[in-house]
């Protein structure tokens, strides 16, 4: 949960919905004349309104040094491109999602949560090259151009697309951080194969004419497959059914024919590269956060710690805690019942009595004060209407929190049955609820990448590596994905790798 205010962010609709003016613009890849609805000036100026949207919704992430060196490498590649002139911004995001994308005017953006999977500054130029490719060859222009001209089934489509996926569903299983995210969701969810083809070919271009190798195009693609399988092969071995994935990958087309493709631009091109740059990225993301970021919640164990909003959880043996932008969730073993927690909007109410009137509109029920830690709270059970009309029995528990905000703690299930057999463990959870104490602080600490010199020998390995790290499921596998080792395959004894610590 975010403490941020998000909006759903309708990024094309000032594009769309400015009247059906088109204009003819030089495409400055191709060299042709393109009928656009997006003429340079709007592109600059539709890029910097995203661009604030996209800071706010995902935050920057708060380290100098490395958006100076990120920014670096994509200006130089920028400065090869074909839109040389365009006033470039190249921003890393706290996110953990594994993602990259660029909106059009030279606004360019990856994840920390793809550079961890990046193992060297070949592989991250790489992946900002493709999106360059994307700006240089005008395809968010061409996007919006295609969806005026579609008409309006298609744009209601993807807003539809953009407000689900905003929505959030509790209990839906999707892992932290994965959700896709308002503006993002809608720029990089449907560019054409051709588009994505000609990005790649582009993004090797500027690879090469900035000295770096385009196989490192082929290495990142790899290695984001076998991020997807590891996620795939953990699910299995949870007895859960894989999500589809929502990375960098899933709004590319991933298949076999894309690697041979870029495989096949990469050998096209011959030279001598910089060979220095597997050492320099891994020294760049020394001490870069990896997973969860504390403004947004860390997971440890049973434990939830929120330290933006200074409240812990602990969810009861065996449950899962699910923590998306809307709400946390914590959800029994069988996924059949859980106590979602939301943030109250203080245009609700200050009072709990507001707040059970405006929020929870009971038509009948019973109240009853509570205290949760030294938190005054009121539990209500009653009957609502739901948004049928149809009367519907509830359960939820207000919670005031630290810093003068109100938490709802509602009491979900998928029938009766399953709420009473979860009963005894949602009051357990519920009685969780409390302000950060300080151990909890001192628990609540972010995970970071650290790069070692790779033992070798007898005891050593990546297994060596794993028992070190805090690392909860799969730490080997987790370790050797990161490494770009998954499938198997040992670094020399000595080579720096990455660890989580
Ligand atoms: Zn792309």
């Amino acid at each position: 949960m975010r403490s941020r205010c998000l909006a759903l962010s309708l990024y094309f609709s000032a594009a769309l919905l400015s009247g059906c003016a088109t204009s003819t613009v030089t495409n400055p890849v191709t060299g042709l004349q393109e009928r656009t609805v997006m003429s340079v000036a709007s592109e600059i100026a539709e890029g910097k309104k995203g661009h604030a949207q996209v800071l706010q919704e995902y935050g920057v992430y708060p380290d100098a040094k490395l958006q100076a060196y990120v920014n670096d490498i994509g200006q130089r590649l920028a400065s090869q491109s074909e839109r040389s002139e365009l006033e470039w911004h190249f921003t890393v995001l706290d996110s953990p999602e594994i993602n990259a994308f660029a909106l059009p005017g030279g606004y360019v953006y990856v994840t920390r949560g793809i550079m961890a999977y990046m193992d060297s500054e070949a592989d991250l130029a790489g992946v900002i090259g493709h999106e360059i490719g994307h700006v240089t060859a005008r395809h968010g222009a061409q996007r919006a151009t295609r969806q005026q001209t579609a008409g309006l089934s298609v744009l209601a489509a993807t807003l539809l697309g953009v407000a689900l996926e905003g929505a959030g569903v509790p209990g839906a299983g999707r892992v932290v951080g994965q959700v896709s995210q308002g503006v993002a969701a809608g720029y990089i969810a449907s560019y054409g194969r051709e588009q994505e083809l000609q990005a790649d070919q582009l993004g090797a271009e500027y690879l090469s004419r900035s000295r770096y190798d385009p196989r490192n195009m082929v290495d990142v693609i790899k290695v984001l497959k076998n991020q997807e399988r590891f996620a795939d092969d953990l699910a299995r071995a949870e007895g859960r059914t894989p999500s589809p994935h929502s990375n960098w990958l899933a709004s590319h087309p991933s298949n076999d024919q894309r690697l041979e493709e870029i495989t096949q631009i990469a050998n096209g091109y011959q030279g001598t590269y910089l060979d220095d740059s597997r050492n320099r990225y891994l020294k760049a993301i020394n001490g870069m956060t990896y997973g969860e970021s504390p403004e947004q919640g860390l997971t440890r164990g049973q434990n939830f710690y929120h330290e933006e909003l200074g409240i812990a959880l602990t969810a009861p043996a065996g449950w899962k805690i699910q923590n998306s932008k809307e709400a946390i969730t914590l959800v029994n073993a069988e996924g059949a019942a859980g106590l979602v927690v939301k943030l109250v909007p203080a245009k609700a109410g200050s009072s709990h009595a507001e707040i059970v009137r405006n929020v929870l509109a009971p038509i009948s029920g019973r109240v009853e004060p509570l205290t949760l830690n030294g938190l005054s709270a009121t539990h209500v059970v009653g009957v609502r209407s739901d948004q049928q009309g149809q009367p519907q029995s509830f359960e939820a528990t207000i919670v005031s929190g630290p810093g003068a905000q109100n938490y709802l703690l509602g009491y979900v299930s998928k029938d009766a049955q399953a709420l009473r057999r979860a009963y005894r463990q949602m009051r357990e959870a519920e009685a969780s609820f409390r302000a950060l104490t300080a151990a909890d602080r001192a628990a609540a600490r972010p995970w970071v990448i650290k790069t070692v010199p790779y033992p070798g020998g007898p005891g050593g390995g990546f297994a060596s590596l794993a028992k070190k790290s805090p690392l909860a499921q799969a730490a080997e596998q987790q370790l050797r994905l990161i490494n770009g080792v998954y499938g198997g395959g040992e670094p020399k004894p000595g080579q720096l790798v990455k660890v989580v610590e």
